[in-house]
């Protein structure tokens, strides 16, 4: 399938986990892709891998947080891709507290990156989209992008607040052939939930099968969803096919919010 030929993407967080099958699926379907996160090892070794597979790829070093960072990425992108059609607004912390012992610099984090980040990256890529009159832009946000739980405020506050940027992102570029969606996954099979995982054994003394089988216990299918289910909906979202998909928050969640 290589619906996306000549299509060119950014994938922010793109070294591990769900940007990193993200990034691998784009490019499977035809895409050239500029791989972008802070760890230089982990983007080189999947720009590489993609280019040895016969697509075309680039790595580049970016925080999402730092505003002449993300002007430095759009800069190489510029020059290796003279445009970009599609973002994936991926890159994202997580951190867990009750309320009361969430410090002001945790808030701030996970803001940054899962926030002031999405926002960073829109802002240099959807206008060059609306300006060619096709483009995408799919923020990875959560299912705590939907609901709140306990000990996740900061992390479900900022996946909302995600939610609402992608909706008027979504408004703004209706007219010019430019879409906007978040993808809601549940537990995913990556190294974030894993540290998840290792914080409940900290915190609660259970064990690390107990605090896995808590984890599950949160999907109705009681399994983690693996990072190439959230990269085929990112696939289809950017498709010709998915041109009328438009601001909306798509659950990759086993069945978790529909309890
Ligand atoms: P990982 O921790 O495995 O990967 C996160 C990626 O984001 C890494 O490539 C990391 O690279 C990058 N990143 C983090 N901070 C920055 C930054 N400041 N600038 C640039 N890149 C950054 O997590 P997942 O793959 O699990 O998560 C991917 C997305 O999916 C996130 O937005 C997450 O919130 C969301 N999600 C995850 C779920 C889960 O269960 N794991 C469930 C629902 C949503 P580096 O550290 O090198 O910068």
């Amino acid at each position: 399938m290589s619906n996306l030929a000549g299509r060119r993407a950014v994938v922010t967080g793109g070294g591990r986990g769900a940007g990193e099958a993200i990034a691998r699926s784009l490019a499977e379907a035809g895409a050239a892709v500029l791989v972008a996160a802070r760890s230089a090892g982990q983007v080189e070794r999947v720009a590489h891998d993609i280019q040895r597979a016969g697509g075309r790829a680039w790595a580049a070093t970016c925080d999402v947080t730092d505003e002449a960072s993300v002007a430095r990425l759009a800069d190489t992108a510029a020059g290796a891709m003279s445009g970009v059609d599609i973002l994936v607004n991926n890159a994202g912390i997580a951190m867990s507290a009750a309320v009361h012992s969430t410090t002001l610099e945790d808030w701030e984090r996970v803001f940054a990156v899962n926030v002031r980040g999405t926002f960073l990256c829109t802002r240099a890529f959807f206008p060059g989209m609306v300006a060619r009159g096709w483009g995408r832009v799919v923020n990875i946000a959560s299912t705590a992008g939907l609901r709140g739980d306990r000990y996740i405020a900061a992390y479900a506050a900022s996946k909302h607040a995600v939610l609402g940027f992608t909706r008027s992102v979504a408004a703004e570029g209706a007219r010019a052939g430019v879409t906007a969606n978040a993808v809601c996954p549940g537990y995913l099979d990556t190294n974030m939930t894993r540290q998840s995982v290792a914080r409940i054994v900290e915190k609660t003394g259970r064990s690390e099968a107990e605090a896995l089988e808590a984890v599950l216990a949160v999907n109705p299918q009681r399994r983690l969803i693996a990072p190439s289910e959230v990269a085929a909906v990112v696939r289809l979202l950017c498709s010709a096919e998915g041109a009328s998909i438009n601001g909306e928050a798509i659950t990759i969640d086993g069945g978790e919010l529909r309890r």
